[in-house]
């Protein structure tokens, strides 16, 4: 429909003899889907919604032609109001901060051009020319950023551990491998913004002295490998990848590998290994990948919202970044909301921003009127914040504290119809499908645990089956190799912590 939509625009533009003076964009997300297709008109900012193909000659016409709203388009979203009509101030983006989304949907990001035009390549351009590699790794130290993929890890120090080996060769590696369901924020930043990801990856190679990077991404995720594609060739061809960066005899490349869809393959292990050309099993750490990653070489491996924070950290300097969030979680953090909520979208928050602000100023509540119950965080591998605790800033420490985790940034809004074995179920048969049958706890217990789960919503649980659930659970997550086995029992362990009644509910009404 965005195609069909741009088309006509076009064509209304030439026949109105205004092609001269407006030029049509195509960029990527704008966050706010639940409203899309989506057109803003700048200068003004005016963000039309659920915009038709039917819908442009009427915005020709009034807006470009007679400097008039075509209100009934600004009306169709729930929160951008008539006198809201500049995104900035609507009710979806007023407490949003955008960093590393900050060009999603502002420029062109098949045009190296644009990127550029918004301060694009001045932060490599800055490294390479006015700092040392220990003065950008201690930049990224100062700015607190901490891994967006999930654990939350401090990027400066991970980058460090892997400047510090002395080999003769070290790698880069994007984990794009994006695979929580619900979760879309890697994608959106490939496709809306891939030069910011390779502008970092090649700031990071200059910090750690690595020559060559790998882009690991979804093969599920065609238009963002299409744009990073084209992203890489225009940034060879004005010479900012390849052997003698911006003439400073600095040397750095990148690939893209794709992945197959496996949701260990985010598990950074298996991630190196499947880039090895092997099968995506995790391996055993130590040695870490800062020491031994990729083909036994120091690598370090950051997802792609950690990446796109650091061209605008190098820019505009640790302490801007660190004046935003919480003590141990600095920054923002981009989250796919989605679920029982009324603007299911892509929203980036200042860390330590309320569930509460997220779900009802954000979010626009709870679709019906209906009951806010609960939240899960982290996806599989995470848990649930239960309505008792809407008020918790999101923080990797507070996330955590509850029995959830900050995860790479789903977040699944239940209302007061769900049923929270239900979901617990859901994200087990996920992680168990997933599983790579390595070793024996998460092969062979989490398909235990969801046998006793699929008895217990059948109404045939007996109130034993809960204690076997937690043991299993605990079992399981002590022994496992890897995150994705550590961390499955989480939902099941969440979900008992704050619904057990319902479990119990299930056994004893037998339904
Ligand atoms: Fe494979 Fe699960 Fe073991 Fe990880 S924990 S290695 S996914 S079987």
């Amino acid at each position: 429909n965005s195609e069909a939509i741009m088309t006509e625009l076009n064509e209304k533009l030439v026949k109105n003899q205004l092609d001269a003076e407006v030029k049509v964009v195509q960029t990527g997300c704008f966050g706010l889907c639940e409203e899309g297709p989506i057109m803003v008109i700048y200068p003004e900012g005016t963000m039309y919604c659920r915009v038709d193909v039917k819908d442009v000659p009427e915005i020709v016409e009034e807006h470009l032609l007679k400097g008039r709203l075509v209100t009934r388009l600004l009306e169709a979203s729930s929160q951008v109001q008539e006198d809201e009509q500049d995104i900035e101030k609507s009710s979806f983006f007023k407490k949003q901060l955008r960093v590393a989304l900050r060009n999603c949907g502002r420029i062109n990001p098949e045009e190296i051009d644009e990127y550029i035009a918004f301060d694009g390549y001045k932060a490599l351009t800055k490294a390479l020319t006015e700092m040392s590699p220990g003065e950008v790794i201690q930049t990224i130290k100062d700015s607190g950023l901490r891994g967006r993929g999930g654990g939350g890890f401090p990027t400066g120090t991970k980058w460090d551990f892997a400047a510090q080996q002395i080999n003769d060769e070290k790698y880069v590696c994007c984990n794009a491998d994006e695979g929580d369901p619900g979760a879309f924020m890697d994608r959106s930043v490939l496709e809306g913004d891939p030069h910011s990801v390779i502008e970092a990856m090649t700031i990071a190679g200059y910090a750690i002295g690595a020559t060559h990077g790998f882009v690991y991404v979804r093969a599920e995720y065609p238009i963002a490998v299409h744009r990073l594609q084209i992203a890489i060739d225009q940034a060879r061809e004005y010479g900012l990848l390849g052997d003698n960066i911006l003439d400073t005899g600095f040397k750095f490349d990148l690939e893209i590998r794709l992945g197959a869809g496996a949701f260990v393959c985010g598990e950074e292990t298996a991630l190196m290994t499947s880039i090895e050309g092997k099968r995506g099993e995790p391996r055993v750490r130590p040695p870490f990948p800062a020491v031994k990653g990729l083909w036994q070489k120091p690598t370090i491996l950051n997802n792609v919202e950690t990446f796109a924070n650091i061209p605008v950290i190098l820019l505009k300097g640790a302490d801007w970044f660190a004046s935003m969030g919480t003590e141990k979680s600095k920054g923002t953090k981009v989250f796919a909301v989605g679920g029982k909520i009324n603007n299911t979208g892509l929203v980036e928050i200042p860390m330590g921003t309320t569930l509460r602000e997220v779900i009802y100023e954000i979010g626009g509540g709870i679709p019906g009127g209906k009951q806010f119950k609960a939240a899960q965080t982290g996806g599989p591998s995470g848990g649930c914040i239960p309505a008792s605790h809407i008020d918790t800033p999101i923080d990797y420490e507070s996330l955590i504290e509850l029995g959830a985790m900050m995860g790479s940034g789903g977040l699944i809004v239940m209302d007061e119809d769900t049923c929270m074995v239900d979901i617990a179920k859901f994200f087990l048969e996920f992680t168990v499908d997933e599983s790579c049958g390595k070793c024996t706890p998460c092969r062979l217990g989490t398909r235990r645990m969801k046998d006793i789960l699929e008895k217990i919503t059948l109404g045939k649980g007996v109130m034993s089956d809960i204690d076997e659930l937690e043991t299993l659970a605990r079992d399981i997550k002590a022994s496992s190799l890897c995150a994705l086995g550590q961390t499955a029992p989480n939902p099941v362990l969440s979900t008992l912590h704050y619904f057990r009644d319902e479990y119990e509910a299930h056994i004893r009404d037998k339904k």
